[in-house]
């Protein structure tokens, strides 16, 4: 496979909650050994070691509203300074705000290519009731995508499984809206920038996966 070496690859994965944001991020970040950034999971082990940004970040999250602009754009200047992240990164979760977007143009950061992972609200709901994550190790299920043997014991450390207190169905109708009015504007706002993909997300995690990554390599191919 031939790329242009000056390519990296500063990604950003835009879509609602429960799109499989996280899981595409995870697997691209391990192909192309690159860090993913989720600004969710900063603030969920914030919250679970009880820091000040955990307990100011607590209400927001548990609400299923967005933590305010200036917390969150202070956090990721200072990880986006780090040096893991000269060759590129992969943003799951920011920017989900045009005032966050602003922010990260302004820092000079020149993202390459913005991947729109779109799934219908009615999907959405039906697979986040389902999503289990471990108490003590965090890592994520699926009772029915990707479940353990009893859906209730971690296999990885034997933890308990629970769901996550954002996911419960009240709170997955305010972060839909939330998602629809703050953070949807941004797939105009990067398609005017001529960087925006859309790709739309499959019933199985890999026809999703095969998808995206198919975007990534028509990036640095072309
Ligand atoms: P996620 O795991 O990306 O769905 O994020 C979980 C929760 O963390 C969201 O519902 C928000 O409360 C908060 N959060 C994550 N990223 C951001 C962000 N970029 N701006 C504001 N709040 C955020």
């Amino acid at each position: 496979m031939h790329y242009n070496n000056n390519k990296q690859i500063k990604l950003i994965f835009l879509g609602p909650p429960g799109a499989g944001k996280g899981t595409q991020t995870e697997i691209i970040s391990e192909k192309y050994s690159i860090p993913a950034i989720s600004t969710g999971a900063i603030l969920r082990s914030a919250i679970k070691n009880q820091t000040e940004l955990g307990k100011t970040a607590a209400k927001y999250v548990e609400a299923g509203e967005l933590v305010p602009d200036d917390i969150i754009i202070g956090i990721m200047k200072e990880r986006l300074a780090e040096d893991d992240c000269k060759n590129g990164y992969i943003l799951d979760g920011f920017p989900r705000t045009t005032a966050q977007a602003i922010a990260l143009d302004e820092s000079g950061a020149e993202i390459s290519l913005v991947i729109n992972l779109a799934v219908d609200d009615d999907v959405i709901i039906r697979r986040m009731s389902g999503r289990r994550v471990c108490c003590t190790c965090g890592a994520t299920y699926h009772i029915e995508y990707n479940p353990t043997e009893d859906n209730k014991t971690c296999p990885r450390c034997g933890g308990p499984l629970a769901c996550r207190k954002d996911d419960e169905p009240s709170v997955v109708e305010s972060r839909l809206k939330v998602y629809h009015e703050q953070t949807e504007p941004l797939i105009k706002y990067y398609e005017e920038k001529g960087i925006l993909r859309t790709v739309i997300g499959q019933e199985k995690l890999e026809d999703t996966t095969a998808l995206t990554l198919n975007v990534i390599e028509n990036y640095l191919k072309g």
